[in-house]
């Protein structure tokens, strides 16, 4: 089951820049930074209520916040939805006939199993499932 809208996605070219603005903007410090090595992506995360705004950098030119910025300018980038079951969404999503970038949930920052959806079977919005790891 999907739950809520758990963060908005923000590609970034200079993330400690954007922390400054979005602090300023949001009226709140950014909670948290992480490097995500197997994506090749610097987080940020600034909660706003019940949702979060997740800034992103890329660490290399080859990861895919890099890719996306050589054909879009900084911005919105992804939604993401929190879920109970993460393994039972994918496998539902599956069965609908949406495209996964990830057959199976990886690890993602902020302590959250996560995958991706293609934009080209969700009308072009880049869709993000995340689910809390149990600790
Ligand atoms: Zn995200």
């Amino acid at each position: 089951m999907i739950k809520r809208i758990e963060h908005l996605g923000i590609a970034v070219e200079n993330i400690q820049d954007s922390i400054q603005i979005y602090e300023t903007l949001l009226g709140t410090n950014c909670y948290k930074q992480e490097v995500v090595e197997s994506e090749g992506v610097r987080t940020a995360f600034l909660q706003v209520g019940e949702s979060k705004i997740e800034l992103l950098e890329a660490t290399n030119p080859d990861s895919a916040i890099a890719k996306f910025l050589e054909k879009n300018r900084t911005g919105f980038h992804h939604v993401a939805f929190e879920v109970d079951n993460i393994d039972q969404e994918l496998e539902r999503l599956r069965g609908e006939g949406f495209n996964l970038i990830h057959q199976s949930p990886k690890d993602g920052a902020d302590n959250k199993r996560i995958a991706f959806l293609h934009p080209k079977s969700t009308v072009g919005m880049l869709v993000e499932l995340c689910q809390e790891k149990q600790s």
